[in-house]
């Protein structure tokens, strides 16, 4: 299955690399691999695949992380599969032209 991807440019996560210690925990808990560690920091390397679940701003030791959880992608797509028309922000990148 390809990566899904968020609407471009309207993720509101947000990451503050000054506070972040490198521990890694963000990398493991994100479901699209959204966050990388580099150098021992991480960096926000796919930011429209964010479905905005919060697990990362969640699970971070020192809030480096911060994203508006329940209000984005995955709250449509739960709409969505909840039948309720026009909910639906995620499409597969394998379908790219679905996006746009
Ligand atoms: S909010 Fe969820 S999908 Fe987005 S970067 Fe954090 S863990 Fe990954
Ligand atoms: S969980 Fe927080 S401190 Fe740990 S690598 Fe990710 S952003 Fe940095």
């Amino acid at each position: 299955m390809g990566q899904f991807i968020y609407l471009k440019d309207v993720v509101t996560l947000a990451l503050d690399q000054e506070k972040c210690v490198g521990c890694g925990t963000c990398t493991v808990v994100c479901p699209h691999e959204v966050i990388l560690l580099d150098n021992g920091k991480a960096r926000i390397e796919h930011r429209d695949a964010c479905m905005e679940c919060g697990a990362c701003a969640q699970n971070c030791p020192n809030a480096a992380l911060s994203v508006d959880a329940g209000v984005g992608c995955a709250a449509a797509v739960i709409n969505s599969a909840l039948g309720r028309e026009g909910s639906a922000c995620c499409c597969v990148i394998d379908n790219k032209e679905a996006c746009e």
